[in-house]
């Protein structure tokens, strides 16, 4: 439970009084209906003030637990004596980009610091089912049809990928559900953006590695669809190759789609470029995809990073073709965004076109993802690493 068992046991010494714009040590966002249920019985109130709490947390996105008027006013103030408060992340640093991307610096209770992006237009190669009929326009009359957030789960990350600047940080520790949910919050407040009204895609593809953060990142999951309103079915996770954590995805009732960094064609490069495939090997991973539950119509996809000369060419993306044969997927390739501390380059000229067009000519559906975001830092992990080397420096 994310709250103290008993909050009325001993209000004074536990909770103390606390000014409602400080950081909550109780956040009620991270809880689900029935964890709210539990709480405001032990606060004395009936059961459907639950249902209130959750509405103004998750869909209306009320900030602080004070303002929120559908409670009774003394509720809402032993709420907030009791150290209850809302506890959305605030908002450090915000960049935007010429081609309408922002990136925000999140900021946790503790001070730790994660990356959400907000992307305009989405990014039609991980969002969708890849038919490119998401870019149809909806008539909202708005400069953007449909959004993408990529989100965190974790504060850096365990897995060191050798091309990924967020590895260079090393793991910090894992976020709550009520973090995975508050990037997203955050967010859709600052762009002051309501799904379902307005088409809001999710892709779990921010800093960490969802699926060593399984439990609260499937919580945080079950409370962005139920609670805030994205359907599941606009919703991508994107592993690194946990096999055993695509078997338990497989198995949820609500899930979003499943995305798997691949990077490589063969044992030996992904090993050199991922040194979790040691533990879980392609053979392991792709039975681990061709095990996969899908739905009607959906697809799963490979993400390929391409690195000039490392995994880049023709003899690659045929032994690509032959790996993931028969596995009903899409592609989707990104040239290496470079950054420092990374040993590796982009491909050169006509490289990743070169690569795309194997794939498609084998049957494969391939898109290139466009870079979002380049003039403010876009490769995973760069934005916080940028802000903490511009810190030292
Ligand atoms: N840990 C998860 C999600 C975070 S990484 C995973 O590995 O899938 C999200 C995507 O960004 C992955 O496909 C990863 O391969 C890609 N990526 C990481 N570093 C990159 C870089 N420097 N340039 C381009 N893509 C990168």
């Amino acid at each position: 439970m994310g709250f103290h068992p008993n909050p009325l046991q001993s209000p004074g010494q536990t909770y103390g009084f606390r000014r409602m714009d400080q950081i909550a040590c109780n956040p009620l966002l991270g809880l689900h209906l029935q964890e709210l249920t539990a709480l405001v019985e032990e606060f004395g109130q009936p059961s459907y003030r639950a249902r209130q709490l959750f509405e103004a947390i998750y869909c209306q996105r009320i900030e602080a637990a004070g303002q929120i008027s559908t409670l009774p006013q003394d509720f809402r103030r032993s709420l907030v004596e009791r150290g209850f408060n809302v506890g959305l992340p605030g908002i450090e640093k915000k960049f935007v980009s010429s081609d309408g991307t922002v990136r925000y610096l999140v900021a946790c209770a503790d001070g730790q610091t994660v990356e959400t992006v907000w992307m305009p237009e989405g990014d039609g190669g991980e969002s969708g089912d890849g038919s490119e009929a998401d870019a149809q326009t909806e008539g909202t009359g708005r400069a953007w049809e449909r959004a993408t957030i990529c989100v965190s789960s974790q504060v850096g990350c365990a897995v060191d990928c050798q091309f990924c600047l967020t590895a260079l940080l090393g793991i910090k520790r894992n976020l709550s559900a009520g973090e995975i949910v508050g990037q997203v919050c955050a967010v859709l407040n600052d762009q002051k953006v309501s799904p379902p009204q307005e088409r809001v895609n999710l892709v779990f593809m921010g800093m960490g590695e969802p699926f060593l953060n399984y439990d609260n990142f499937i919580k945080g999951v079950r409370l962005l669809v139920e609670g805030v309103g994205i359907p599941e079915t606009r919703m991508t996770v994107s592993t690194a190759g946990i096999a055993p954590r695509i078997y338990d995805l497989g198995a949820e009732a609500v899930r979003p789609k499943l995305a798997i960094s691949l990077n490589a064609s063969n044992d030996t490069v992904r090993s050199r470029l991922m040194p979790i495939n040691r533990k879980w090997n392609l053979e392991r991973l792709i039975s681990a995809a061709r095990d996969f539950p899908l739905r009607n119509r959906e697809k799963l996809t490979f993400e390929y990073v391409l690195l000039d000369e490392v995994n880049d060419s023709a003899e690659h993306a045929r032994e690509l073709v032959e790996l993931i044969r028969g596995v009903r997927a899409k592609v989707n390739l990104i040239a290496l965004n470079p950054g420092p501390g990374i040993e590796f380059q982009t491909p050169r000229s006509g490289g990743v076109l070169r690569f795309q067009e194997i794939l498609v000519a084998a049957g494969v559906p391939a898109f290139v993802r466009r870079p979002r975001g380049r003039d403010i830092y876009a490769a995973c992990g760069q934005l916080k690493r940028t802000v903490e080397l511009t810190a030292m420096s």
